[in-house]
């Protein structure tokens, strides 16, 4: 799975949880490349409608009026299980609908086009990657296929491995996973330090949407080496903006005779957009209005929030990132003197609070802000992409990366104990072994629970697969040997093998626990190509839709206010008019392309030999489109 062979042009993509990023190394400089809407970050959403799919800006621009079919925050479903306690939580603040599917998987479902459906959270982060792969393809001129993904550096391996299929569904080869913290140390690398000589010690600060992540790199004579990592998967933007809603919601009953808004996804969308509006503009002011008109029942809000009720509101959620960052010091075992830089990223590390609360811990050290916070991790990506595809030059080239796995891996054993084979923190790739043995006299099969945590008991850590190891040779109990190999990739995933050593037969597995299919990828490889081909014939109506309309417009404004030499002619325009916008109205999803193009044309057969005798008579140029 591993730096797959790239066949053309590689991209970084930052596949965030509420707004992602694509950026390319080209001519030895990193280019973050803009959207449709000229925005250099795009937002994670998708859009279902009545007629169309909608990705990115568009879906994020029409949330107020959609609630239940705009789906955000993909990134905190994938991978894991419906009944995970954080996915039972974050059900109850989002608008759109979440079931549990095959193998206790969480599926969205949504309606489209008039008809419930589901989508793994693999197809939705799919369609944002399909979206960042075409704003990639418009601005290279040329069909991107290979990217480096970046995803939390405390993503647990089926994580990891789900970002890999929504790849592969979108259609792209994946040809690294790399950690977040590390793309925006490269960047940082790359920016700053290249040329020095020397070790630095550099702590990278990521507060983005929904994550949360610290790490500890080595930058020396231009290779990183991660030297730990520590971070919350359930901790960032959108948890402050909650806090901020939670609040709004209970001042909403206070001063309303009880009412409650939450009942209603439409207003709590509003709010929710004011509360992150807010918590942007106290990063720089200390304080700022809410006003929304009609927010619930007729009844309008509006509020001042001040930066310090912002800081009230989330400070033990403050402290937990500074908790996390003192725990990551320790398992660096580095003393708080020792990191030489900060590096603050994603969207959140803006918050002044923030940064206060980390430089007292860190004795009042300078923190870095002059790389993008948006932006670092895309840019990382990218020199990653242009490393595995052997583009960039030498000082791009020379650029060594050395990471560490974010989560001890080992097996249960009898009595509900985990031994652990790869400790947290270790160098990867790494391969690990060890030898077992039967616990009752002629044992000749046995399950192999492989499991990731740092937990002493196997039931408190995560199963990520089961094995059985069968055909071992008869014996009395503690004869046999059975050799297990851990065999952990760079990107993270780990493929696990037990041998029999005296009669060698052997089982493998490469950890997928709970995840989808290879026929499953399948069907969704396929559903995906059917949604881009709808999307493309959509916009081809959509094109022939407006064309029309635009003429008949046209038509309308030439002839409003104006006379014609004949009243018969007149009507018959008028008439052609009010027709063609009672077919307009009357359909209720897009008309066929070919349909509008005859609609066109019959048009023009009434109005150009009348616009010629319109135009002489009025001596006014005739504006005339298509
Ligand atoms: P992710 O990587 O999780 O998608 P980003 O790093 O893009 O997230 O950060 C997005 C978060 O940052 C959002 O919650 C957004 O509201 C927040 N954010 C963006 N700008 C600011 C700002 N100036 N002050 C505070 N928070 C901000
Ligand atoms: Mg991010």
């Amino acid at each position: 799975m591993d730096s797959k062979v790239p066949r053309g042009p590689a991209v970084g993509i930052d596949l965030g949880t509420t707004y992602s990023c694509v950026a390319y190394l080209k001519d030895d400089r990193v280019e973050i490349i803009t959207n449709d809407q000229g925005n250099r970050t795009t937002p994670s959403y998708v859009a279902f409608t009545e007629t169309e799919r909608m990705i990115g800006d568009a879906a994020y621009n029409q949330v107020a009026l959609n609630p239940v079919n705009t789906v955000f925050d993909a990134k905190r479903l994938i991978g894991r299980k419906f009944a995970d306690e954080s996915v039972q939580s974050d059900m109850k603040l989002w608008p759109f609908e979440v079931i549990s599917g095959i193998n206790g998987r969480p599926m969205i479902v949504v309606t489209f086009k008039g008809e419930k459906k589901q989508f793994a959270p693999e197809e939705i982060s799919s369609m944002v990657l399909i979206k960042m792969k075409q704003i990639a393809e418009t601005y290279i001129g040329s069909e991107v296929k290979d990217a480096v993904i970046t995803v939390p550096a405390y993503f647990d391996n089926s994580q990891r491995q789900a970002t890999i299929d929504a790849g592969e569904i979108a259609g792209i080869n994946v040809l690294h996973i790399i950690n977040e913290p590390t793309a925006a140390a490269i960047a940082y690398g790359l920016d700053n330090h290249f040329s020095i000589t020397g070790t630095r010690n550099v702590l990278v600060f990521d507060i983005g949407g929904g994550t949360f992540d610290i790490s500890i790199l080595t930058i020396k004579n231009g290779g990183i080496d991660v030297k730990a990592t520590a971070g919350d998967t359930h901790l960032g933007g959108e948890d402050f903006d909650n806090r901020m809603l939670n609040h709004f919601i209970e001042e909403f009953k206070r001063r309303h005779n009880n009412k409650d808004i939450s009942k209603n996804p439409k207003s709590i969308r509003r709010l929710r957009t004011a509360c992150e509006r807010a918590k942007r503009i106290l990063s720089s002011s200390v304080e700022t209005r809410i006003d929304i008109d009609y927010l619930f029942e007729g009844i309008d809000f509006s509020t001042i929030v001040t930066r310090s009720k912002f800081n009230e509101l989330n400070a033990d959620l403050f402290l937990k990132c500074i908790e996390i960052v003192e725990k990551c010091l320790t398992d660096a075992q580095m003393n708080k003197n020792a990191i030489d830089d900060v590096v603050m990223i994603g969207g959140c590390s803006r918050i002044p609070k923030l940064q206060q609360m980390l430089q007292e811990l860190l004795n009042g050290k300078n923190l870095c802000r002059n790389i993008n916070p948006d932006e670092a991790v895309a840019y990382g990506a990218a020199v990653q992409a242009a490393i595995l595809s052997g583009q960039g030059n030498d000082r791009v080239q020379d650029f060594k990366i050395v990471e560490v796995t974010p989560l001890s891996l080992g097996i249960g054993l009898n009595g509900d104990v985990m031994k652990v084979l790869i400790p947290r923190n270790t160098t990867i790739p790494t391969r690990a072994t060890t030898s077992l043995t039967t616990s009752i006299d002629n044992q000749t099969k046995m399950r192999l629970p492989v499991l990731e945590g740092e937990r002493a008991r196997s039931t408190d850590n995560n199963l990520l697969a089961e094995f059985v190891l069968s055909g071992i040779q008869i014996a009395r109990r503690r004869v046999p040997q059975i050799e297990v190999i851990f065999d952990l990739q760079a990107n993270g995933l780990l493929n696990v093998s037990a041998r029999d050593k005296l009669m060698g037969n052997e089982n493998s597995i490469a950890m997928k626990s709970g995840r989808l299919s290879r026929d499953e990828i399948d069907e969704m490889i396929k559903k995906s190509n059917k949604f881009k081909a709808d999307d493309k014939k959509h916009r081809k109506k959509d094109k022939a839709r407006r064309a029309f309309k635009d003429y008949i417009c046209v038509i309308t404004d030439s002839i409003n206010g104006r006379d014609m030499s004949s009243d018969e002619k007149k009507k018959k325009v008028e008439d052609g008019i009010k027709e063609a916008f009672r077919w307009l109205d009357a359909a209720e999803e897009p008309a066929e392309v070919h349909e509008y193009e005859e609609r066109m044309k019959e048009m023009k057969l009434i109005w150009e030999p009348i616009s010629a005798e319109f135009c002489r008579e009025s001596d006014v140029p005739c504006r005339r489109e298509n």
